[in-house]
């Protein structure tokens, strides 16, 4: 039994046509989650808009009508930020996937929201550019996904993330209008709504389209495999390489458990018996690169590595970033469940801050794999869990009590992933009621109204234990102890 008012969906099939409107259960069961498979709830009404216009008509039929609405992108997401948490519709951008142009001159690229990630560095690699944030999921996430969670990935430890690389938005606010934010020239005049805009995980309106700074492909590179005994000398050698003044493109770090599930799944040739492995990436004018690789590498053998080695050609590159890139999906070699966290500490106090996860592990009987942003301290551990065990709630408790450990060294809450629905609870752990109190006033004056993506990022109300499907006001709420904001 739908609770969308009458009209609705024929007002939407009208205008978009019927097959650009989902209704049949079966195939709204496909976008009940994303990848935080954990939690699901079935939209009521699915919408693949063509155009700006068609977003526009969809969000303004359901401002009128006070139906609940979240964009979605690839669903690759791990913090829910998809799901339809209040029922509503779901618009997926998935047919707005359109590089609209080139301009190689500015180094910009204006793309649809629903374009692939790695499909804006295919596009102008003929011509020597790149697209600097790689997502580790960019064969398949959007371009819309990864501003709204403002994604990072290996690379951005020099380039910066997505937020640096977004000159330009076109965005459909939630009671339809559309503006525009900035444009090809950096810094646009008045307050930064471009800055509010990238990393609100899909709140405050649905992006159709971006402007992207793209940068030249560096004259050389030089990617680096060092093997350790322990995470704790490669953590050594990642303070090192940072103190010595070096910027590398990327450092990032995996732990024996992932790296056995790497090997397993796509065998990159690491070490055999590392308890740690470092890939360090290095780029720029080719007499810089060696020799900060040649000072790379005795930092490496200063803190104990066993074995460094280059990659010497573009398809051994390849193989060492694959083992890192697949190491998420690679987790399924060896567990049969898996939650990704996604702490950030601050980089001198990573290797404590691994020791204390090692020993969380211990306490609650289950395996965490490492594998992350070394030089960002963004970590990710993967707690493996069985679900069919009754092992769950056990993984989800020492993924919070990982996150504590992270909050306690002076770290945050996610570093990329976002808080979605996940983490919303948990925001009050890190930020004051007043904090929570801005944020709620700057989201309510782009939706007044609270229909674009409910229930994400701001505890609402400032309790947990919300479930999933259309809002039920809270016994608290009812007595006045809590507020819905
Ligand atoms: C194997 C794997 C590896 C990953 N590695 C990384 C990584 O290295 N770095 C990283 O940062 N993330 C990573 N992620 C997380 C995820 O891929 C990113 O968050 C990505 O940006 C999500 O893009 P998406 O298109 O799948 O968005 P979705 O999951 O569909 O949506 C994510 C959020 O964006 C909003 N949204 C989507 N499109 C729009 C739009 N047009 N306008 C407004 N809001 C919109 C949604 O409402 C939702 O809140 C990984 C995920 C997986 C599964």
């Amino acid at each position: 039994m739908s609770n969308l008012p009458h009209g609705f969906r024929y007002r939407l099939w009208r205008e978009l046509g019927p097959g650009n409107v989902i209704v049949e259960p079966e195939q709204l069961r496909v976008y009940e989650c994303d990848g935080l498979t954990g939690h699901r709830a079935v939209p009521e009404l699915v919408v693949l808009p063509g155009s700006t216009e068609e977003v526009q008509t969809v969000v303004r039929a359901c401002h009128e009508a006070g139906v609940p609405f979240v964009a979605r992108g690839a669903g690759t997401g791990l913090s829910g930020g998809a799901t339809p948490l209040a029922g509503g519709v779901v618009v997926s951008l998935a047919r707005m996937n359109r590089i609209l142009e080139i301009d190689l001159e500015s180094q910009r690229v204006v793309v649809e929201p629903g374009v692939a990630n790695l499909d804006v560095t295919n596009a102008v690699a003929v011509a020597g550019f790149f697209y600097a944030p790689d997502p580790s999921s960019q064969q398949v996430c959007t371009i819309g996904g990864n501003v709204a969670e403002n994604s990072g990935g290996a690379h951005c430890l020099k380039h910066g993330f997505t937020v640096h690389h977004v000159t330009g938005l076109t965005l459909v606010l939630p009671d339809g209008e559309v503006v525009e934010l900035g444009g090809k020239a950096l810094d646009p005049e008045g307050p930064d709504l471009l800055g509010v805009v990238v990393g609100s995980e899909g709140t405050l309106g649905i992006v159709t389209r971006v402007t992207l700074r793209i940068v030249r492909r560096p004259e050389s590179v030089c990617t680096l495999l060092a093997g350790f005994e322990s995470t704790d000398m490669a953590g050594a050698a990642v303070s090192g390489i940072v103190a010595a003044g070096i910027q590398p493109a990327a450092i990032e770090m995996m732990d024996r458990l992932t790296i056995e599930a790497a090997e397993l799944a796509v065998a990159p040739g690491y070490p055999t018996g590392a308890g740690a492995v470092l890939i360090v990436e290095l780029d720029g004018v080719t007499e810089q690169v060696e020799k900060d690789t040649t000072e790379v590498e005795a930092i490496c053998a200063a803190q104990g590595a066993f074995e460094v080695r280059s990659a010497v050609d573009d398809a051994a590159r390849a193989l060492l970033w694959r083992g890192r890139k697949s190491a998420f999906a690679a987790m399924g070699r060896v567990a049969t469940d898996y939650y990704v966290q996604d702490g950030v500490v601050p980089r001198t106090r990573l290797p404590e801050v691994l020791r204390t996860i090692d020993e969380l592990s211990e306490a609650y009987g289950l395996r965490v794999g490492n594998v992350f942003h070394a030089g960002d301290g963004n970590l990710h551990p993967l707690v493996l869990y069985d679900a069919e065990q009754g092992e769950t709630e056990r993984a989800r408790a020492l993924a919070e009590a990982i996150l504590d450990a992270c909050l306690d060294a002076g770290g945050s809450l996610t570093g990329e992933h976002g808080v979605g629905m996940d983490k919303a609870c948990s925001m009050p752990r890190m930020f004051s009621e007043r904090d929570l109190g801005v944020f709620a006033r700057l989201r309510s004056s782009f939706d007044p109204d609270g229909l674009c993506n409910p229930g994400k990022v701001i505890p609402t109300p400032r309790l947990c234990g919300e479930v999933p499907g259309p809002y039920r006001i809270h016994p608290l709420e009812r007595i006045g102890v809590a507020e819905r904001l």
